[in-house]
């Protein structure tokens, strides 16, 4: 808001231009740092981490640590994850413009915000409901229009919007929930870490290929567990 004769004290708390400068170096320092230094070369997928403004995505409390090289909690013992971890399974599923992904796991909707400006549509789904909610107006606010927000249990995943070009899961599931094979098109990739809650976990990539499904351990990593809907 452009404010004449000082009269109008604007918005409650706007960034300072200042704050803003700051948040831009750090979100290019986090690219260049965390990310391209650890191996991540997909410019698209570099790009839209530079662009994407993660602090909106993190709570008051540890808002200040937002483009630091951990987790962060958001609330309802859920985290957002490193950055580096949004960008290796970003650059996993390979995102093309034209492609419609999936989503298990909203969170905050930062790794929503990411895909949305390299796709063309993304589906999301978050079984703690008031994540969801927060996530959606969050990502409405910030103008992320081609994001679509589910309450919902992601073992299901989202079947009338199926087949999907990817699915991304950030949640970490026992094994490979058979529904979600089923709704991932044929060439399609799913980047999900596999394993025992709170324990050892792998990073796994799918690939659904014309002999079947071909499977990649990637990274060891540690997701909060996938948990079953009631
Ligand atoms: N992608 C998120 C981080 C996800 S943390 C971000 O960018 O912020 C993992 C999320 O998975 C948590 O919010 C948790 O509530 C959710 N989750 C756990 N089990 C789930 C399930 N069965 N279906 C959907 N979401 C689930």
């Amino acid at each position: 808001m452009l404010t004449l004769g000082g009269c109008d004290p604007g918005p409650a708390h706007p960034a300072a231009p200042a704050q803003e400068q700051e948040r831009l170096l750090a979100r290019a320092r986090m690219v260049r740092e965390q990310l391209v230094a650890r191996g991540i070369t997909d410019a698209r997928v570099l790009e839209a981490m530079a662009r994407v403004p993660r602090h909106e995505f993190v709570p008051a409390g540890p808002r200040g640590e937002a483009y630091e090289d951990w987790p962060l909690p958001i609330g309802h013992g859920q985290t957002i994850s490193q950055p580096y971890i949004v960008a290796f399974m970003t650059a996993a599923l390979e995102p093309k413009a034209e492609d419609r992904v999936l989503e298990i796991g909203t969170g905050s909707g930062y790794q929503a915000a990411v895909l949305s400006g390299l796709v063309t549509e993304v589906y999301t789904v978050e079984i703690v409901a008031p994540l969801a909610q927060r996530a959606e107006a969050d990502l409405r606010r910030l103008g992320y229009g081609n994001v679509k927000v589910r309450a919902g249990d992601g073992y299901l995943g989202w079947p009338e919007a199926a087949p999907f070009d990817a699915i991304i899961v950030t949640c970490a599931p026992e094994k490979v929930p058979q529904a979600l094979v089923d709704q991932l098109k044929a060439g399609g990739r799913m980047i999900i870490p596999v394993g025992s809650p709170w324990g050892a976990q792998e990073l796994v990539l799918l690939r659904k290929g014309p002999g079947g499904l071909e499977r990649q351990v990637v990274l060891p990593v540690r997701f909060v567990p996938m948990v079953k809907g009631r």
